[in-house]
């Protein structure tokens, strides 16, 4: 189970979730930034980052599950994509 303190803290709302990139897999391909460019963009290195970075509580910021970032989840070629539960911390099925 995860600790408490390392629980990320969400601002946007109970049911949000925290996008993260594993840039060990990520291939820098840009179609989840073109899939969901209000979540997720291509840094100067050529891989994907999370648009939203810190929340003001210290923690991963925590958004609004879209369509979009669902699908830019599901449609990474290499699965570097994961979102989990802002309020939880558990991992989250991508679809909705
Ligand atoms: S779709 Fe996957 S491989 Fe392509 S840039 Fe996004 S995270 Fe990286």
């Amino acid at each position: 189970m995860t600790p408490e303190a390392d629980r990320p803290a969400s601002d946007a709302g109970d049911d949000s979730v925290v996008v993260r990139v594993d840039r060990d897999r990520c291939i820098g391909s840009g179609m989840c930034a073109l899939s969901a460019p209000g979540s997720l963009a291509l840094g100067a290195d050529g891989l994907a980052h999370p648009v939203r970075q810190a929340s003001p509580h210290g923690g991963p910021a925590g958004e609004r599950l879209t369509e979009e970032l669902a699908e830019a989840v599901d449609f990474c070629p290499v699965e570097a994509l994961a979102l989990y539960s802002a309020r939880s911390g558990r991992l989250s099925p991508p679809s909705w």
